[in-house]
């Protein structure tokens, strides 16, 4: 796998090949070599379906699974006919009091299925190969929309997750480049979120691409903190400017004893120079607390849900109070 890492230079091109690879174990996956390169060829199938790497070789990997197999197809269809949708969920400034920025949350609506959680596709995308078409079709459609919102006199700025993937890709930053085209879209108000979980995969690499985004002029965001390593001397390392509770500290922050974590980590956020986001945040009670303990921005449904573009315009412009984006959308949503 290390040998496929770099790409193989012929005469006039630059060729990248990726590898599968599937092992079957001597004698426990067979007694004799047809039997064992069988296995291993179902293991290098179930390899290429997560997406490349190596597979030993699993009972489960003699059937294929259809329902999986059937939703990679349609994700494919959808994202290549601009069948996804961007939802926007308001972030609430508790020093400006007013709606600052935006996160970008993707959606997909399928004709039979339903509608089907971003947690189920995104892994998809990854699996797939769609995750640079998908990341394309998320900052193209992010500019557009902003362009949208300044019409409607509001300057927001916008945070967008990132998959493990695209941290791994040396070219991602090139790729955003071109992508925000100068004049058209200010890359201080693109803030891209990443977990802790996602920089570990290749440390390495995740840190020169983060460095290049932020030189760019782009925020970078740890989403989820709290649930992952939080090791404080390699948060001191990331060239990172916020950081973003895990909603699970802060949902119903009132009734459990998550209090002091939510404190600590506020005032940690601070001390290493870092504005501190809270997401979850369901009730004014919640808002309250966190407004005390001197959070700096708080997102979840008690300030709004995520919503369509025109659909956050018309309320952005209707009231701004906490509370106030709250009702949900005339038009049929996802569970938010
Ligand atoms: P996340 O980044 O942690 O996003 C926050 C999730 O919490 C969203 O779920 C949001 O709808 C939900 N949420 C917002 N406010 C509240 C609240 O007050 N209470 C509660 N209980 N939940 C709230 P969603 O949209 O289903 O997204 C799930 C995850 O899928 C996201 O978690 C993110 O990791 C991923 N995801 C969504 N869209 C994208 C995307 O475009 N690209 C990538 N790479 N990942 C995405
Ligand atoms: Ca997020
Ligand atoms: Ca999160």
């Amino acid at each position: 796998m290390k040998a496929f890492k770099a790409p193989f230079v012929l005469k006039e091109a630059t060729v990248e090949v990726g590898v599968s690879i599937g092992i079957a174990i001597y004698p426990d996956h067979g007694g004799e070599c047809d039997g064992l390169f069988q296995r291993a060829d179902k293991a290098m199938y179930a390899a290429k379906q997560a997406g490349g790497g190596y597979r030993i070789y699993l009972p489960e990997h003699e059937k294929s699974n259809p329902c999986q197999l059937m939703l990679m197809g349609k994700l494919r269809h959808a994202i290549e006919h601009g069948e996804m949708e961007l939802y926007y969920q308001p972030q609430w400034s508790l020093t400006k009091n007013r709606v600052i920025g935006v996160e970008a949350l993707s959606r997909w609506l399928d004709p039979q299925l339903g509608w089907i959680a971003p947690d189920r596709f995104i892994s998809l995308t990854e699996q797939t190969g769609l995750i640079k078409p998908f990341t394309q079709w998320i900052l193209k459609t992010v500019c557009n929309e902003y362009e949208e919102w300044k019409k409607a006199g509001l300057n927001l700025s916008v945070s967008v997750n990132l998959s493990a993937k695209n941290l791994q890709e040396p070219r991602f930053p090139d790729q955003v480049a071109e992508l925000i085209q100068p004049g058209r879209f200010e890359p201080s108000l693109l803030e891209f979120e990443i977990t802790e979980s996602m920089i570990m995969v290749n440390p390495a690499i995740s840190m020169q691409v983060l460095g290049r985004l932020n030189a760019m002029g782009i925020s970078l965001v740890i989403d989820d903190f709290g649930t992952g390593y939080s090791s404080l001397s390699y948060l001191k390392k990331l060239p990172v400017q916020k950081i973003k509770i895990d909603k699970s500290f802060i949902v119903d922050l009132g009734n459990k004893g998550d209090i002091v974590i939510v404190h600590s980590i506020i005032n940690m956020g601070h001390s290493l120079g870092l504005e501190v986001i809270a997401e979850g945040v369901e009730d004014e009670f919640t808002k309250d607390l966190l407004e005390a303990f001197g959070c700096d921005v708080i997102q979840g449904y008690h300030i709004g849900h995520p919503l369509p573009s025109e659909e956050l315009i018309y309320m952005l412009n209707r009231g701004t109070a906490p509370g106030d984006l709250k009702k949900r959308p005339r038009k049929l949503s996802p569970k938010a």
